[in-house]
């Protein structure tokens, strides 16, 4: 039987070789693929300044400190996201205010997020979920009437565009993340992007034990961290980088073959939803079982015995246990996103899916359905 991960990443001989040629030169960390890596990132998404870090969450973390959020203050974010994308706020001792979602989207809903503001709100960590930005012009408009910081999570969304304007372009700092599943990978690796000069040299004095600007290796100004990109890693992702285009119409290719053969079922299943306008740059393709009563771990349950992987995507952030017992939230404080979690599932979804696949992943995934209903 063939099996089928949920995610793979595509790497060539481009990516082999660079990671060999920095193993050979002995320059492991902080060698010339970092800060190459670092400019063409920035150049690829319009932003002035990048900085490499250890993870996604890392760059969120700096994001936050650069921020200036601290102990009291609140932070207004979506609970349908990565678990990273919360935590970072607690991580500096502040609250995350959450905000209900838009059931078509699955991005924060931005109807829901005025009545949130409070004095104490410091910003808003608009996360662009599953290869999509949030609605960023009403967004943007409460941040400037409650003169809010706008910090973008744009892990799941590299490239993705919002009436032309790229994720990462929206806020006063954004966070791009590279992990094996996500569009393009170095391994373990993120990438935190700004125009701010200021927020740029404090991340990377951050990510580097707080270190000065000039690298003296025994100056420390600040509370840093060692949250460095090492050099192999940086290879990866500049080769990646370089194709990061087709990495992402590969993906397009993938989603549009799932519409294309779970049309047909869509009394069945609620499909992703592309609003017109939005590039969508498919980090997952996640769909919605309809009937109420299918219980969906028993879906990926039986998908599994077929050798397909699927994923309940995403779990809402607000009702894992440490976030129960520390801030009180529960069932049914945010039904959309609530529902959601609980009855979609991600499928399958890398470079190097055909059409037989996909017509065979759907096609089990329909039969499953049908016959539980
Ligand atoms: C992947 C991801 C991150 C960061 O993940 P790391 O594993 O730390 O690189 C953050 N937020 C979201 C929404 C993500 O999907």
């Amino acid at each position: 039987m063939k099996t089928y991960s949920i995610a793979k990443p595509h790497i060539g001989e481009k990516e082999i070789k660079a990671v060999i040629e920095v193993l050979k030169s002995g320059s492991l960390s902080l060698g010339p693929y970092y800060k190459k890596f670092e400019e063409s990132f920035a150049k690829k998404i319009g932003v002035k300044f990048a900085c490499a870090v250890s993870s996604g969450t890392a760059g969120l973390h700096l994001a936050m400190i650069a921020a200036g959020v601290r102990e009291g203050d609140e932070i207004i974010t979506s609970p349908f996201s990565f678990i990273a994308s919360a935590n970072c706020i607690l991580y500096v001792g502040a609250r995350p205010v959450f905000v209900d979602i838009d059931p078509a989207t699955c991005n924060i809903d931005p109807e829901k997020i005025e009545e949130k503001i409070t004095k104490k709100t410091k910003a808003i960590l608009v996360a662009h979920i599953f290869g999509q930005t949030a609605d960023m012009d009403p967004i943007r408009a409460l941040a400037k009437k409650y003169d809010l910081k706008i910090i973008e999570d744009a892990c799941e969304s590299i490239l993705a565009e919002y009436k032309g304007k790229k994720a990462g372009t929206f806020g006063e700092s954004a966070v791009f993340a590279f992990y094996p599943n996500k569009q393009m990978t170095t391994g373990e690796g993120g990438m935190l992007v700004t125009d701010q000069e200021k927020i740029y040299k404090m991340a990377c004095s951050l990510r580097n034990q707080g270190r000065s600007e000039n690298m003296q290796w025994l100056d420390h100004r600040l509370l840093g961290y060692n949250y460095r990109m090492d050099e192999m890693s940086a290879a990866l992702g500049l080769i990646q980088l370089q194709k990061i285009d087709w990495l992402i119409e590969e993906r397009r290719k993938v989603a549009k073959l799932y519409e294309k053969h779970l049309f047909g079922h869509n009394d069945l299943l609620r499909l992703p939803v592309a609003v017109e306008g939005n590039t969508h740059t498919w980090f997952v393709y996640a769909v919605k079982i309809k009937n109420k009563k299918t219980n969906r771990n028993e879906v990926i349950e039986k998908m599994k015995n077929r050798g397909i992987s699927a994923k309940p995507y995403l779990p809402s952030i607000h009702l894992f246990k440490f976030y129960r017992e520390k801030f009180g939230f529960k069932n049914g404080d945010f039904p959309v996103s609530e529902e959601i979690s609980r009855y979609s599932l991600a499928l399958p979804l890398y470079i190097g899916l055909k059409e037989k696949d996909i017509k065979y992943i759907s096609g089990e995934l329909a039969g499953i359905l049908k016959k539980i209903k």
